[in-house]
């Protein structure tokens, strides 16, 4: 990894709220994200694999092919334990292809009507995937945030099923968070923040050329 390689690395995601969140977790970072717009903009990357972390590799690897470039990707999504893990992996998916956010929280409640405190515990779960140029993997962590699914939504923040995911054994929803409060202590913050001790650290000791 050459300094003026690993320097700079691709977001490999087509959110603006994903991509607000990983700008402001590498804020100070001698390593700059770069949107994909940056490039040719968003791929169509098909989230074919069995598990977030599969579907991290394969959309890492796409957009560092694509753009000749390093490119970190994530992919994550809500575990309803009562569910039996679903939305999970279809989380983006789970009210049908061209739903809103609204529209999934309402059906996540609708599926949730009859099941008591004790057991809407859920989690954010969140896999990131850091690709080299040529599309090879070389580094993975998959981070988690658990918590609990309200009765309604609360909060004005964030975004997805944030309004209605209670933090830890807290009160506030996710969306009831700031955004540096949010990434302290989200799934995507955690796995963001390894990755990016994970690209320092090979900055530091790699030589620029
Ligand atoms: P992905 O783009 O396939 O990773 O889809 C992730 C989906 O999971 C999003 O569309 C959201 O519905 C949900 N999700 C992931 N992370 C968060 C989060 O931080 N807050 C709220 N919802 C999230």
């Amino acid at each position: 990894m050459r300094r003026s390689q690993a320097s700079a690395v691709v977001l490999a995601s087509g959110s603006p709220h994903k991509l607000a969140e990983f700008r402001r977790l590498f804020l100070g970072s001698p390593v700059r994200t770069v949107p994909p717009s940056d490039f040719a903009g968003p791929l169509r990357v098909d989230e074919t694999g069995a598990t977030f972390l599969q579907n991290a590799r394969l959309k890492a690897a796409a957009y560092a092919r694509a753009c000749q470039a390093w490119s970190l990707a994530d992919d994550s999504g809500l575990e309803v334990d009562a569910l039996g893990g679903a939305p999970g992996v279809r989380s983006a998916r789970y009210a049908g292809p061209n739903a809103s956010d609204d529209a999934r929280n309402a059906k996540l409640l609708a599926a949730l009507a009859d099941v008591p405190e004790a057991r809407r515990t859920a989690r954010f779960r969140c896999a990131v995937a850091l690709a080299a140029p040529d599309g090879s993997i070389v580094y993975t962590a998959v981070r988690s945030c658990e918590g609990r699914i309200a009765h309604a939504p609360r909060g004005g923040q964030g975004f997805g099923y944030d309004p209605l995911f209670i933090v830890g054994a807290g009160d506030r929803t996710m969306a009831e968070l700031t955004p540096d409060e949010k990434n302290r202590v989200s799934h995507r913050g955690l796995a963001a923040r390894a990755a990016r001790c994970f690209l320092e650290a090979r900055l530091a000791t790699t030589p620029s050329n």
